[in-house]
């Protein structure tokens, strides 16, 4: 039970009280309806009447419409489910107003699993019957059977028909005689309590004091720490202690990691450290196992839960503990539908639930940085890296003095590192953040360029699937035997490198070492990617070539050699964000490099090694850069400095959609410190067959800014076809 049933008493509704109810439906808001004689709390679930279909929604409070109540309808009966907890209310609304989505759209996340408010199934199980008849007619198969339930508990119909190695049929056929009964056995919980007294890491002095910090601050009220610690440094390890302190309290954690897929290796950690595997939450769940730990969650049953950034709308009972690993990570910016930072508002969700939240990171964001300094949150540092690990030596490699041969992409020095490395039975990784085999493809005789139809974007040759694809839309063809704009006969050329040239190249160069790619395109479906890490960790690969997938917390300790095939990408472009999060990936990528006892050298191919990101990498220069970083944007006052919101407009007819945001260019807020830049082609400028047009709202810190969102808006409708898309905080701008 929520610890807010014994705090307050929330107001019931009964007979034919006016309700507000909140559908998980894109709507204005909630919507009025009448009690229909039982009574409701708030957070119940009902179902409501709309347009000729029921929907289930929320009892959200007392009804304030104007509408006359004989007009309203009248809820269906209430659904046997824990209501939703008046917090995680809360923050639906919260976030719908930070964010200007519809609060139906965020109440959607927090049940998007319909099927958890049927009322929970048991298990279906087979037992000898307590009244048999006299004389049935007995098989040998029957007595096989018959025999064997005499020693089981009993088992479902195709694990009795196992044990006893007969067909089901022989099951039905004994259960009909009347030989057999079926029982109804409640499900066995999947979610077994953490285990709170194995065997815990022994901490370094600097662990140990970080780890005091952030149990001291289990149990006692809203709090934000920041784990900032290198690579390697133990940050992990130090936050399980928060999670231990939390659950000795008896209350449950969460744990967000940017790409769960991608976390094999923490959740073995976990596993070791507490005994049992955390409850999962993410997209690839499937229906049984979302309904589960949906209602375990909301039941309290489920202790720990592990996720991406929509396991935040969850239904927790009665939660403790928010952890963000990786807090820079841009996985935890939600761009579509309703767009929100799933870091900030997991400190939103600690403020609301009175609990503290740790952030952790060995590159932290400059908003969490500006958060340190204005002393909102407390820092906890771990200098070094654990067991006496050194940091990885970083180089930059000048492309203009070492370049590769021609037609390739390794530079001789790189090459040369990797040879060390097989040498000395170590491995290497290889990273380029980009997928496929080559990014452009081109007419040698006239210089046409395949691009998507759809999108603003060249079409991607991925050669082991022998297509070219585009990445925003998925659109693909075979690559044209003839030029389609001069009809010159195979004359396409592939024009730069992606992984699967990179590992071409790599695999010409070392012809025995082992080799594989790791990309989302190799890493389909689960336990693919948990696969390739297994292997890595067990060394039947050499060595591994990848995405920025490669990059995320992984520890290899026999990994020694790291080559960044194209440090600068991601540098080029307008977006103010792009050398920080450049900053933050490299980091990231050099910190898999000599984490045990082999020291790691990590090489940074660059045309510009003067480039403060180059500098910051090799001279382990991190706060001089991050300061820099931060008077950048102090001095045109943008995040964290300022506040930001992006209005992206898109719309099929390009003439249309000009018009419109014309119109609204007209209205636009002014004021002191506001700016609004733009329209402009927003960043994809055609998606999906879309044009997009972007404007960037600018307003001080003590300014509203999403009145002014909502006064300006609601100045214009968008004709059909035109969709507004509001991005308060957007990552990239
Ligand atoms: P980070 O998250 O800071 O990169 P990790 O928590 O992954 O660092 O720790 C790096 C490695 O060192 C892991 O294998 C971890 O198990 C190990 N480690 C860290 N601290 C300790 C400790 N106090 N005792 C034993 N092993 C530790
Ligand atoms: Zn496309």
């Amino acid at each position: 039970m929520p610890a807010e049933s014994f705090t307050s008493t929330p107001p019931f509704f009964n007979g034919s009280d006016r309700i507000a109810v909140l559908l998980p439906l894109p709507l204005a808001g909630a919507y009025d309806y009448l009690c229909a004689g039982q009574p409701l709390r708030p957070g119940d679930f009902v179902s409501a009447p709309l347009g000729g279909r029921w929907v289930t929604g929320v009892v959200w409070g007392p009804g304030r419409g104007d509408v006359e109540p004989s007009r309203l309808k009248r809820v269906g009966p209430r659904l046997e489910a824990s209501p939703l907890p008046k917090v995680t209310r809360d923050f639906i609304d919260w976030v719908a107003s930070y964010t200007l989505a519809a609060p139906g759209a965020v109440l959607k996340m927090a049940m998007s699993v319909p099927s958890a408010l049927e009322p929970a199934a048991g298990q279906t199980a087979i037992r000898l019957s307590a009244a048999p008849p006299e004389a049935p007619r007995m098989t040998p198969s029957r007595r096989k059977v018959v025999e064997a339930l005499a020693a089981l508990p009993p088992l479902s119909v195709t694990d009795l028909a196992r044990e006893a190695g007969v067909g089901p049929a022989v099951v039905r056929g004994l259960v009909e005689a009347g030989v057999l009964e079926t029982v109804e056995l409640p499900r066995p919980s999947r979610f077994s309590p953490p285990d709170l007294d194995r065997p815990r890491a022994e901490l370094s002095p600097a662990q140990r004091d970080a780890a005091d910090a952030l149990v001291a601050a289990v149990g006692a009220g809203f709090s934000v720490s920041l784990i900032d610690g290198v690579t390697g440094s133990g940050k992990t390890e130090v936050y399980f202690e928060a999670v231990a302190a939390a659950l000795a309290q008896g209350a449950q954690v969460l744990v967000l990691l940017p790409e769960i897929a991608l976390s094999s290796q923490w959740l073995e950690r976990f596993k070791r450290r507490f005994g049992v595997a955390p409850a999962q939450w993410h997209s690839e769940l499937g229906d049984a196992a979302r309904r589960d730990t949906w209602r375990a969650v909301a039941e309290g049953d489920a202790k720990v839960v592990v996720g991406a950034r929509s396991a935040l709308f969850l239904p927790f009972a009665d939660l403790g503990l928010v952890v963000v690993d990786e807090e820079h990570d841009q996985a935890f910016k939600q761009e579509d539908g309703v767009s929100y930072h799933a870091r900030d508002m997991a400190v939103v969700r600690a403020r609301l639930g009175g609990i503290p939240a740790v952030l952790a990171s060995a590159t932290p964001s400059l908003e969490t940085m500006a958060n340190v300094q204005g002393g909102r949150y407390r820092l906890l540092a771990l200098p070094d890296r654990h067991a006496g690990a050194v940091l990885p030596e970083i180089r930059a490699v000048d492309l203009r003095r070492q370049p590769p041969p021609r037609g390739r992409w390794l530079s001789p020095v790189v090459v040369q590192a990797l040879e060390e490395a097989f040498a000395a039975g170590e491995q290497a990784m290889l990273y380029l953040n980009r997928r496929g085999y080559a990014p452009l493809t081109l007419c040698r005789s006239c210089g046409h360029r395949l691009q998507c139809p759809h999108c603003t974007a060249w079409l991607v040759e991925h050669r082991s699937a022998g297509r070219l694809i585009c990445h925003h839309c998925g659109y693909h063809i075979r690559l044209p035997p003839q030029c389609p704009q001069c009809e010159a006969e195979d004359s396409f050329a592939a024009c730069g490198p992606g992984v699967e040239r990179v590992a071409e190249e790599a695999q010409f160069l070392f012809p025995t070492a082992r080799l594989a790619v790791m990309t989302s395109d190799t890493c389909v479906g689960p336990g693919a990617a948990a696969e390739l890490v297994q292997a890595m960790a067990e060394h039947r690969i050499d060595l591994l070539v990848g995405t920025q997938i490669v990059a995320k917390g992984y520890h290899f300790p026999l990994l020694t050699v790291v080559g960044v095939v194209d440090a600068d990408l991601g540098l080029e472009g307008g977006d103010l964000r792009a050398a920080e999060r450049t900053h933050q990936l490299l980091s990231q990528v050099a910190g898999r490099a000599g984490r045990a006892e082999r020291p790691g050298r990590v090489f940074l191919q660059t045309w510009q090694p003067e480039h403060p990101v180059m500098r910051a990498l090799c001279t382990g220069s991190r706060d001089s850069f991050i300061a820099r970083e931060a008077e950048l944007r102090r001095d045109c006052a943008m995040p964290p400095y300022g506040r930001l919101a992006a209005l992206i407009l898109s719309g099929p007819d390009a003439a249309q959609l000009d018009g419109f945001a014309a119109r609204l260019s007209r209205l636009a807020p002014h004021g002191e410190g506001i700016s609004v830049l733009g329209p402009a082609p927003a960043p994809m400028a055609l998606l999906r067959g879309r044009h997009r047009r972007r404007f960037l709202v600018k307003a001080p810190r003590s300014e509203n800014l999403q009145q002014l969102l909502r006064r300006w808006l609601a100045q214009a409708v968008a004709p059909s076809g035109v969709r507004v898309q509001v991005d308060v905080d957007p990552y990239s701008f």
